[in-house]
């Protein structure tokens, strides 16, 4: 028997209003339900898996949590096909980095069966809280946090791993692309070699508020990171992945142990490959960037991630040097891309690459 078949069901006495669909925005709303199951060292690993009405958590405030952070999340998406069928877009892409993070953070790795098979019972369940309107969808957010009430600093023996559900707006109010204002950082770095820039761990973006404020003090939208060693070689942009379009030829920094494996990047780079355009995932220095722009062959700019999908850079501070990319219009390349991923998301395109589940 798996340990799903024992997942234990607890209904809620009264199910919520759904919110206007026209007023959704991102992350506000939670839906009726979420998936607990802990882990306890003395209880012989994962145990007690759990769908229950979404509630507050009675925790210790000497959670290890709390204290030192050993903590890791995912977010992926869900959505309404036209003709009414729920998917998720490459879930088990997901479980698998979370329990990457996992490893990385010493927590507990999940059985990723059982892990897909908990979320989409969740899904199912939840399936009214997944709105209609194209652009529109159910957020999903899978964590786990360490729980054991404990001060000193070695790996917790408790841990909760949760899903829970939120519907969200469109990026895209009116389903047009807009660019975004970039600022390069040269003060502050997300990550360095060694450490977690490539896993979902909460530190990371708590570390990178301060960089985001700056940069939108300054009017800028995001900040595009460069390496935490020399300060001269790009990572990502805000909390998406990055690609350029140089002459024809797509770019992309090559993952280094400081970068997130976006899911969506690896769905753009096999999307590249099949339509035969050349792709590089290497070192790219940021010099380089602004000298392609200099000869008139920086054509695209787009960072990409589960949130905006594609999200289009219009323009770029580094220093004192400032580009336009595109005349700050959305690129032909960006766009296309865009349709795709998104086609095959509301099932308007065939599903070739087995994407949606
Ligand atoms: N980089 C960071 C730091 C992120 O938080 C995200 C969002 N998960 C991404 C890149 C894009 O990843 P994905 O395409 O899997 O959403």
């Amino acid at each position: 028997m798996t340990q799903l078949a024992q997942l234990e069901f607890v209904k809620a006495d009264k199910l919520k209003e759904k919110p206007d669909p026209s007023t959704l925005q991102f992350g506000k709303v939670f839906t009726d339900y979420m998936f607990e199951m802990d882990y306890d060292i003395e209880e012989g690993g994962w145990h007690n898996p759990t769908i229950k009405p979404f509630s507050p958590l009675s925790l210790s405030p000497a959670s290890f949590v709390f204290h030192y952070g050993q903590a890791v999340f995912e977010g992926l998406k869900a959505y309404k096909q036209a003709d009414g069928t729920i998917v998720i877009f490459r879930p088990e892409k997901h479980i698998a980095r979370l329990n990457t993070s996992n490893e990385r953070l010493c927590i507990p790795k999940v059985d990723e069966k059982l892990a897909l098979e908990a979320l989409v019972q969740l899904i199912e369940l939840e399936s009214d809280w997944v709105p209609e309107k194209e652009g529109t969808s159910l957020y999903i957010r899978p964590f786990i946090i360490s729980v054991e009430p404990y001060l000193g600093v070695r790996p917790s023996y408790h841990y909760k791993f949760m899903i829970i559900l939120s519907p969200v707006g469109a990026y895209y109010a009116d389903g047009q692309l807009n660019p975004v204002k970039i600022f390069v950082e040269d003060e502050f770095v997300r990550a360095v070699k060694g450490g977690v820039g490539h896993v979902k761990t909460p530190g990371n973006y708590a570390a990178s508020l301060l960089a985001q404020e700056h940069a939108q003090k300054k009017g800028y939208e995001q900040v595009l990171w460069l390496d935490g060693k020399e300060n001269k070689y790009i990572e990502e942009v805000g909390s998406m992945n990055i690609f350029f379009k140089i002459n024809g030829e797509i770019y992309t920094p090559k993952l280094n142990g400081s970068i997130l494996s976006g899911v969506t990047r690896d769905s753009v780079i096999e999307l590249v490959k099949d339509w035969g355009v050349p792709l590089h995932e290497e070192r790219i220095a940021i010099e380089d960037i602004f000298e392609a722009h200099q000869k008139g062959l920086l054509e695209e700019v787009f960072g990409t991630g589960t949130a905006a999908v594609i999200s289009p850079v219009g323009e770029l501070r580094w220093e004192d040097k400032v580009i336009t990319i595109n005349n700050n219009e959305t690129g032909e390349f960006a766009k296309k891309l865009y349709d795709t991923i998104t086609g095959i998301q509301y099932g308007k395109l065939e599903d070739t690459f087995n994407w949606v589940k």
